[in-house]
């Protein structure tokens, strides 16, 4: 079931989620309800909260790229926690609760997450480029933080025409090269 995104200034955007205490069916609907709304909207990745759901709850799918392995996996991370980060790097970055809208962010290029997976059990994620960069975002949101947040002045942000993607990550230089070809 495609559910409706919660857009700025919407008050539960700004909301700390709560955890998950069990996976229940509810769950797994949830997070099949989520995965159909990201890819109806065209985006790489959806907190429970931006559907009105306040749970720590994040699901990402980065387009394939035969280059990155993490890159088409189906993520479900249920009570995430980010537990090391590398480098910061500058990234170009939408959220489609803003649509219209992205700027360039600091993230860092690297990330390790301990989570819960689907299956109850523990797992632990070491990601890198756009996936670090997509969990850190989505993290943010089940704490009520936006990207936005991380910007010096709003005057940052750079529209997009609204037919655009709004979660278009900038191609990787190798492939940026593979297409000049
Ligand atoms: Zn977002």
């Amino acid at each position: 079931m495609l559910r409706r995104i919660l857009e700025l200034p919407d008050p539960v955007l700004r909301e700390v989620a709560d955890p998950v205490p069990t996976v229940t069916p509810e769950v797994e609907a949830l997070v099949d309800d989520m995965f159909a709304t990201m890819h109806a909207n065209l985006g790489i990745g959806l907190a429970a909260p931006q559907v009105g759901e306040l749970l720590r709850l994040v699901v990402i799918e980065l387009p394939p790229n035969e280059k990155d392995p993490q890159a088409g996996m189906r993520y479900v991370l249920i009570n995430p926690e980010l537990r090391r980060l590398g480098e910061r790097e500058s990234m170009s970055e939408g959220c489609l609760s803003l649509p219209g809208f992205r700027a360039m962010v600091e993230r860092a290029h690297t990330a390790t997450v301990t989570y819960t997976g689907l299956d109850g059990r523990s797992a632990r994620l070491d990601a890198h480029g756009l996936l670090a960069q997509a969990l850190q975002h989505e993290i943010d949101h089940l704490n009520g933080v936006l990207f936005v947040d991380h910007l010096d002045s709003l005057d940052e942000l750079e529209q997009i025409p609204p037919d655009g993607l709004e979660w278009v990550p900038a191609p990787a230089e190798e492939d940026a090269d593979q297409e000049d070809t």
